[in-house]
């Protein structure tokens, strides 16, 4: 069992010692009864931030206003939250004020789907109210109570089971599948912002063309900018770790539209350069990388847009692993490593600092890659003074 999983056990220890209950909930448990990695273990607690604050001498107020305290036990963070319901559900978004409650019950209730509402006690008993241990089995996400109602109440849920479904690889029971499809339209309610780090998590899933396709089914993917209905086949083959990749091969996908893309997914600036570079070494694939390429681009880009190519079924002339040898190969691997910089250059040229400085380097940089001049000063000096003066 994971190390968290036992320092969740001891902070319910000291918690109940105090006299209060506490249970490891949500996707601690799913993951736990899936033999999964588990990653965040959560503990849900009859004791109120102020008590727990009293608990424990070393604590972080993390989303105190929703009833969550970061502990610190023994240097090790756990996220402890007082059992809750929500507020008022508007606009088809979940509150943000939430009602503190008394059971256990009231706030497994509230959570969206039964693999997601369970709880396990200190002795490793399972609380399984809404039948998620049978849905597990079964391999369906269902939502907790009436799925229209549940919706309703928070769009989001929509997406999150596509989400979980990619994730787990497990079907939408047909009665969470109807009332989506149904409500739908009310994921425009929903924050772009939210949406992005649902689809991130379907890009990196192990099943992301399922995903894309459930997103299609549940009429989701009307709503959302992609295209997704006409170029599904382009995602058979996708797969990554990371979201970024997803972004970039939704861009190649629909390159007449990267600027929309990049707005209404609100992506941040590191994910639109990843996006342009990759996109820009995709291009340059087609026509055959040179050592200029192979040397601008960093490698994780170069494989990308290679894994694309592939994707995309246009012909590889190499394997995968040639990338980081022909990288590792090329006289200099960055700037830094040209044996002159710009005093050399003026030094040389007895002239002033000024954009042709750039231009020389560049063309010295271009000289050295190719194979024409050695990385040496005294090779660079004569390239200069003779072929580079005197051409340009
Ligand atoms: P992961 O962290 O791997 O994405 P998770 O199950 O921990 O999966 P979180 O988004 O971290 O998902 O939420 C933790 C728990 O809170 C969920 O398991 C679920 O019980 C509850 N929850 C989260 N979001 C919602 C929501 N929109 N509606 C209802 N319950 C939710
Ligand atoms: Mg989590």
């Amino acid at each position: 069992k994971s190390q968290e999983w036992h320092v969740a056990l001891r902070v319910i220890d000291k918690i109940e010692k105090a006299g209060f209950e506490a249970y490891i909930v949500g996707g601690a448990v799913r993951d736990h009864l899936l033999n999964k990695k588990v990653n965040d273990v959560d503990v849900a607690t009859s004791a109120l931030p102020t008590d727990i604050k009293q608990i424990f001498s070393s604590t972080v107020d993390v989303g105190i206003e929703h009833g969550t305290i970061l502990v610190l036990d023994e240097g090790q963070p756990i996220e402890v939250t007082t059992f809750r319901t929500e507020g008022t559900y508007i606009d088809y978004r979940r509150p943000e004020e939430v009602t503190f409650v008394r059971s256990l019950e009231q706030d497994l209730q509230r959570r969206d789907f039964t693999i997601n509402a369970m709880a396990v006690s200190k002795d490793g008993t399972i609380i399984d109210l809404f039948g998620g241990i049978d849905d597990i089995k079964k391999r369906v996400i269902r939502a907790v109570g009436d799925p229209n109602v549940r919706f309703r109440e928070d769009a989001l849920r929509m997406l999150r089971a596509i989400r979980f479904s990619a994730q787990l690889g497990f079907s939408i029971e047909e009665n969470t599948m109807k009332a989506i499809q149904k409500d739908s339209d009310l994921i425009e309610f929903i924050a772009r912002e939210r949406i992005s780090m649902e689809l991130s998590k379907i890009w990196k899933s192990e099943n992301s063309f399922v995903g894309i396709k459930t997103l299609i089914e549940s009429q989701l993917a009307k709503y959302l900018y992609g295209n997704f209905k006409n170029t599904l086949s382009n995602w058979k083959d996708f797969q990554t770790t990371k979201s970024e990749v997803g972004w970039a091969y939704l861009c190649l996908i629909n390159r007449t539209d990267i600027q929309t893309i990049f707005d209404f997914y609100r992506l941040s600036k590191k994910e639109k350069t990843f996006v342009r570079n990759v996109l820009n070494a995709y291009n340059s694939f087609l026509k055959k990388w040179t050592v200029m390429d192979y040397f601008s681009y960093d490698l994780f880009v170069l494989e990308t847009a290679y894994d694309f190519a592939i994707w995309q079924k246009h012909n590889v002339p190499f394997e995968k692993e040639h990338i980081a040898q022909t990288k590792a190969r090329l006289p200099i691997q960055s700037i830094d490593q040209l044996a002159i910089n710009g005093n050399h250059l003026m030094n040389w040229s007895s002239k002033k600092s000024g954009p042709w400085i750039k231009v020389a380097l560049d063309a010295a940089t271009m000289a050295v890659l190719s194979g024409a001049v050695k990385n040496e000063e005294v090779m660079l000096k004569e390239w200069f003074l003779n072929d580079f003066i005197n051409e340009g």
